[in-house]
């Protein structure tokens, strides 16, 4: 059995944070690799040290000194050094990252480490071995990670040990350190659990998992236990957000769960992402999560013969996509299309776009619908249940929020509608209350 564990800044911000790291490390043998971020903040005014690098960065490159900046990245690392009682040189590794960043450093290889430092010290404290992800996160010169070659390189240097591996970067053909997009150790972790073949990918947070509804919105909404990957892109799409969104890919190709986990509460189940369950342990509600998004509009086109007209379709899409709006949601009716984007991406382009689209198509109308939210009902469970987008919208219709758009995926995976902006709260706390059981 093997799990990989991935912790997140928030779980390293000091010494105590180390401490409960190593606690739930060694309280399973099975956990025997550990991806780690930089160090977080330690309370709400406290600095990132991935912030402060990138920081330091921009100093050097205008020129200005980054002594202060410096300065309190090195007291961090030396404060959880000395309060872990650990004999590692980690003054000396300041001093030469110091003398290397005056000299000129990559401004990638300056943020990675961040990661690097908090790796070192993590592997000390545990007594696992350090493995830099240099050597065996390997990109290709185009960017995109070399999985084939990556999972290679270690599965030999993993080979049997216990390591703490530094997340976030990896290495360039030529050697370069390159960093992954922000949040990018979770994406380490997962390549790292794919690459081994692990029995468990968990993640550790300062959550216990996704909830079934923003808690801003719903008062103390349930935890989800279950999800599915396919139901957990649905929500994180619209809106949900705990997991870097290439987090997902490395470990659903290989059926491995994913558990989100709590360092800050470790008997916390967290949720499970599987492929599949076949077991249902969750409560037995029809929804897994809801959430939406506020911010998009809809044109709608109108024509009459459209639907039997070739290409009219297609066209308007080209259209969009000259400008490089990506279109979300295509509602359509017999000789009338709708087309949901977000408000941001379409503001610049909105009537050059139309514009283009009358002259296209000469339709009977166009008409624009602006500040619109979204929001999505997720559950594996309500496929093939008749009547639950009937309930979901005359529940909305008795609690007064106007319907503006309807449409459910072809996997009934999700239900979604479109509200205005002023509903969007009333909505998701309505659809709470009436699927969610207490
Ligand atoms: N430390 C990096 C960041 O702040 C990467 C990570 O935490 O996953 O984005």
């Amino acid at each position: 059995m093997l799990k990989v564990l991935k912790f997140g800044g928030s779980s390293l911000a000091d010494a105590a944070q180390f401490a409960k790291v190593k606690h739930i490390v060694e309280s399973d043998p099975s956990r025997r690799v550990v991806v780690v971020s930089a160090p977080g903040k330690r309370f709400s005014e406290d600095h990132k040290i991935t912030d402060l690098l990138y920081l330091c960065a921009a100093h050097i490159e205008y020129g200005v000194s980054c002594e202060n900046v410096f300065s309190m990245i090195r007291a961090r690392y030396e404060e959880i050094c000395r309060d872990c009682g650990l004999d590692i040189d980690i003054t000396g590794e300041l001093d030469a990252l110091w003398l290397k960043m005056r000299s000129g450093m990559d401004r990638e290889e300056l943020a990675s480490r961040g990661e690097y430092l908090a790796a070192l010290l993590m592997a000390d404290y545990l007594g696992f071995d350090f493995l830099d992800a240099a050597l065996w996160l390997k990109f290709r010169f185009d960017g995109t990670v070399d999985k084939e070659a990556s999972y290679a390189a270690l599965q030999q240097a993993a080979d049997g040990r216990c390591v703490v591996i530094p997340g976030f970067y990896g290495a360039m053909p030529d050697g370069r350190v390159r960093t992954l997009t922000r949040g990018g150790s979770d994406v380490t972790g997962a390549l790292a659990a794919a690459a081994l073949d692990a029995d468990l990918y968990e993640n550790w947070t300062d959550v216990s998992g996704f909830l079934m509804a923003d808690p801003k919105i719903v008062n103390n909404p349930q935890p989800i236990r279950q999800i599915t990957y396919s139901e957990l892109r649905e929500l994180s799409y619209i809106g949900a957000k705990v997991l870097h969104e290439g987090t997902v890919f490395p470990v659903r190709e290989k059926h491995i769960p994913l558990n989100i986990r709590n360092t800050n509460a470790p008997d916390d189940p967290g949720t499970l992402i599987l492929d599949e369950i076949q077991e249902e342990t969750d409560n037995g509600n029809l929804i897994t999560g809801i959430a939406g998004k506020k911010g998009y509009c809809v044109i709608t086109i109108a024509k009459t013969g459209l639907s039997s007209e070739s290409g009219a379709l297609l066209r308007i899409l080209e259209i969009v996509n000259e400008h490089g709006v990506n279109v979300e949601y295509i509602p359509s009716g017999i000789d009338i299309v709708s087309l949901v984007m977000s408000e941001e991406k379409v503001k610049s382009c909105l009537y050059t776009m139309l514009g283009e689209i009358q002259k296209a198509l000469a339709p009977d109308s166009i008409k624009v619908t602006e500040h619109l939210a979204i929001v999505a009902a997720v559950g594996r469970r309500m496929a093939s249940r008749p009547g639950v987008s009937g309930r979901i919208f005359a529940t909305l219709g008795e609690n007064g929020v106007n319907i503006r758009m309807i449409t459910q995926g072809p996997e009934e995976l999700n239900i979604i509608v479109g509200v205005e902006e002023k509903d969007f709260a009333q909505a998701i706390r309505v659809l709470y209350d009436t699927f969610v059981k207490e």
